[in-house]
């Protein structure tokens, strides 16, 4: 399939990117997407046109949204809990879809997932920040490909 000019640059992405962000993304690209560190509240928005399918907690990926669109499957994770789509919304690319979500959330029946102290974290994370994953037909990619 021909992706050219599909995505928006990654540059814009997260609208807070520094000299420093391109370094950070192919440091941390290693597992099944890739990780932005962002301050909570910072605004994402959609990489293509799609569909948005899927707006829950999701175990390690904590608040999750998916925006689909082919055989695409595209991956936000730990996000704001205070969703601004929901599922079958159709959105356009660079719609904002979301916001980056806190580091702790309390009251989230099933997760398991915690800080050193005990306190409840937002899925796997360490901090605040954007995890993006992009799958086709369900196999996960290195988003880096694809801007
Ligand atoms: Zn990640």
């Amino acid at each position: 399939m021909d992706l050219f000019g599909r995505f928006l640059d990654i540059q814009k992405l997260v609208p807070i990117l520094e000299k420093e962000f391109l370094p950070l993304l192919g440091a941390s690209s290693s597992h099944s997407g890739i990780d932005i560190p962002a301050p909570e509240g910072t605004k994402f928005i959609a990489v293509a046109d799609g569909e948005i399918t899927f707006t829950q907690f999701l175990g390690a990926g904590g608040y999750t949204i998916t925006l689909s669109f082919d055989n695409y499957k595209v991956t936000y994770c730990h996000c704001s809990p205070n969703y601004i789509v929901k599922v079958g919304d159709i959105v356009k690319q660079g719609q904002v879809i979301g916001y980056v979500g806190p580091q702790y959330v309390y009251g989230v029946k099933g997760n398991q997932y915690t800080d050193s102290s005990g306190k409840p974290t937002n899925g796997a994370t360490t901090g605040t920040h954007l995890h993006l994953g992009i799958r086709i037909n369900n196999m996960y990619q290195n988003p880096l490909d694809f801007f």
